[in-house]
């Protein structure tokens, strides 16, 4: 007989991959309730029940995840796992894949204690798994509530938990503190200045009044840009693109938006003059700066970061997208904050506030 595989990493990993394909949550939250019941039961009892058939009596475990614990005992590749891997991922060209291996985090992940989906500790060990040195923790701003945005409360607890978490973690891997924070219709960050202070990064982000004409919204971006406690502008054009991959019924429902009007020319003189980094966001559906202006920013001399924005670990992947854009566009590897040493990352973010 066959020698059996992990059918809890075999579970994880189809989610990882549906994920990163931009899959619609309920059907990944499947396979990660199946592969924490899995986990949480003992081996024997498992191995009982798939000679049953009753693994889809768990609670957790559905007929299609319980076929793939099957399959996993028997030593074989789960069905659905191999499906999925043979339409995954495309070969990346070399001189994005130069830059993804050039990089050593990702300064704009979220959890559930926002509008993520999952837990800061899977978040992290999958971002470990990617071969990542550190994330930044960036949930969202007390004003942003449809996201659960974190009061100071909430998040002067999340820090206690992420420095207890930091203990746990393998070595060679750290969560960094950070917030997206959003940027108020004044220009003002929402978010305690003390409490700014504190965190590693920091991402300034508009999600409100994106229609706002173009001087308003100028003064509101470089207002911000110009606050020391603001380390990266997030997202700067606001747009909504279809996203590929995105082929189920919840998704098609997502209205695409086109981007905010400013003066990209103050705007990016400002992260010039004070040293700001442009973020380059590799979310499928925002390819955040369009190309166009991820030129100008290259020629203007801007520093950047290119971020997932991931609120589930599969989304971790997508620096990929981000690296085939900042290739393109002729962004220089030395100029992206997140190919520094993590000291290095930090005491650029300490040298603003
Ligand atoms: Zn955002
Ligand atoms: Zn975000």
């Amino acid at each position: 007989m066959a020698e059996s595989r992990d059918p809890v990493a075999d579970l994880r990993r189809i989610a990882f991959l549906l994920e990163r394909a931009n899959e619609a949550t309920y059907r990944v939250r499947a396979f990660r309730s199946a592969a924490t019941a899995i986990a949480n039961t003992p081996r024997d009892e498992v191995v009982e029940r798939a000679t049953a058939g009753t693994l889809a009596k768990l609670s957790g475990v559905g007929d299609v995840t319980a076929r793939c614990v099957t399959e996993s005992l028997a030593g074989e590749e789960p069905v659905y796992l191999r499906r999925i891997t043979a339409t995954a991922g495309t070969d990346l060209p070399a001189e994005a894949a130069a830059l993804r291996a050039a990089l050593r985090g990702d300064c704009h992940v979220h959890s559930d204690w926002s509008d993520g989906g999952s837990p800061i500790e899977e978040m992290a060990l999958a971002a470990a798994d990617l071969g990542h040195e550190y994330f930044v923790l960036t949930d969202h701003s007390p004003r942003l509530t449809v996201a659960r945005g974190l009061t100071a409360d909430r998040l002067r607890r999340q820090l206690d938990h992420v420095a207890r978490l930091n203990e746990a973690l393998p070595d060679g891997f750290r969560i960094l503190t950070g917030i997206e924070v959003d940027i108020l219709e004044d220009g003002r960050l929402d978010q305690e200045d003390e409490l700014l202070a504190r965190l590693d990064l920091v991402v300034g982000s508009v999600h409100s009044k994106l229609r706002d004409d173009s001087a308003r919204m100028t003064r509101r971006m470089v207002t911000a840009i110009a606050n020391p406690h603001l380390d990266v502008l997030g997202h700067m054009t606001g747009r909504k693109v279809a996203a590929a991959g995105a082929g189920d019924a919840a998704h098609s429902k997502v209205r695409t938006r086109p981007p905010s009007d400013f003066d990209l020319e103050k705007v990016l003189a400002a992260c010039l003059e004070h040293g700001k980094a442009v973020e380059i966001n590799s979310r499928p559906d925002r390819l955040d700066p369009p190309k166009r202006m991820l030129t100008v920013a290259v020629e203007a001399g801007c520093l950047f970061t290119i971020d997932t924005d991931a609120h589930a670990p599969g989304q971790l992947d997508w620096l990929d997208l981000g690296c085939e854009r900042a290739a393109l566009c002729g962004v220089p590897a030395e100029r992206i904050v997140n190919t520094w040493p993590v000291e290095g990352l930090i005491n650029w973010t300490a040298s603003h506030a």
